[in-house]
C-alpha cells in the first residue's frame, strides 16, 4: 500500500494546544509527523482513523500533534490586503456590499491628509463609490453625506479571522479531528 505524502497531514499545535501557526496554517506530512513523534519532539492530541500495516507493527497516523516544549511564536495576524478583507467580511464598510478581494479599495477611516495612518486600526474595506465619496472628510461630515461606518476598524485575533476564512470558503476542507484546535470563535461543526 503507498500512502502518498499529502495524505492524513498533522496539525501541529503548541504545547498550550493553540495552533502553532495560523497564518499559514502549521501542519507536517505524516511522514515528518512520525518522525517528530518517534524522536519525542511532538505528542498524539487526535489519531485518524487510518493506520499502515507492516508484518510485524501497525502504524496509526496521528491528525493533530502538539509540541512537547512550549515555542515562542509571534503572535498577532499579519496585516495585509487578503487579512483586512477576511476581517471585514468581503464587505465595504460603508454601504455593505460584497467586494471580491481584487476589486476592493482600503479607506482610512481617519484621512492620510489629517494624519491617518494606514493600520488595522485605521483601515477599513470599501468600495470604489463609497472610498471617492468619502474621501477625507471626517466620519462626521462623512455620516451628513449619507456614510455611514458599520465596522469598527480593529487589530483581529487570529481566532477572529480563522472563523471568519472559514466562512469566506477560507482553509479549504479541514479533516473533521483538527476543528476543535481551529475554530474556537465559531460554532462546533460537524
Ligand atoms: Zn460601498
Amino acid at each position: 500500500m503507498t500512502i502518498h505524502l499529502n495524505q492524513y497531514p498533522a496539525l501541529v499545535l503548541n504545547a498550550d494546544f493553540t495552533p502553532k501557526s495560523v497564518f499559514p496554517l502549521s501542519t507536517l506530512n505524516w511522514q515528518d509527523a512520525a518522525k517528530g513523534v518517534f524522536l519525542g519532539k511532538y505528542v498524539r492530541v487526535v489519531d485518524y482513523e487510518a493506520s499502515i500495516k507492516t508484518r510485524t507493527q501497525e502504524y496509526v497516523f496521528p491528525s493533530v500533534i502538539a509540541m512537547k516544549d512550549y515555542v515562542q511564536v509571534k503572535n498577532g495576524v499579519p496585516f495585509n490586503r487578503h487579512n483586512i478583507w477576511i476581517r471585514d467580511e468581503g464587505k465595504c464598510a460603508y454601504c455593505r456590499d460584497p467586494l471580491k478581494m481584487n476589486e476592493f479599495t482600503f479607506d482610512h477611516v481617519k484621512a492620510q491628509t489629517h494624519g491617518g495612518i494606514t493600520e488595522w486600526t485605521n483601515i477599513v474595506c470599501a468600495c470604489q463609490p463609497c472610498n471617492g465619496k468619502k474621501a477625507s472628510k471626517t466620519l462626521k461630515e462623512a455620516q451628513k453625506a449619507g456614510l455611514t461606518l458599520h465596522v469598527t476598524p480593529h487589530v483581529p485575533t487570529v481566532y477572529e479571522i480563522a472563523s471568519k476564512a472559514r466562512r469566506l470558503g477560507g482553509f479549504g476542507p479541514t479533516p473533521s479531528e483538527w476543528i476543535d484546535f481551529l475554530y474556537w470563535e465559531s460554532e462546533l461543526e460537524r
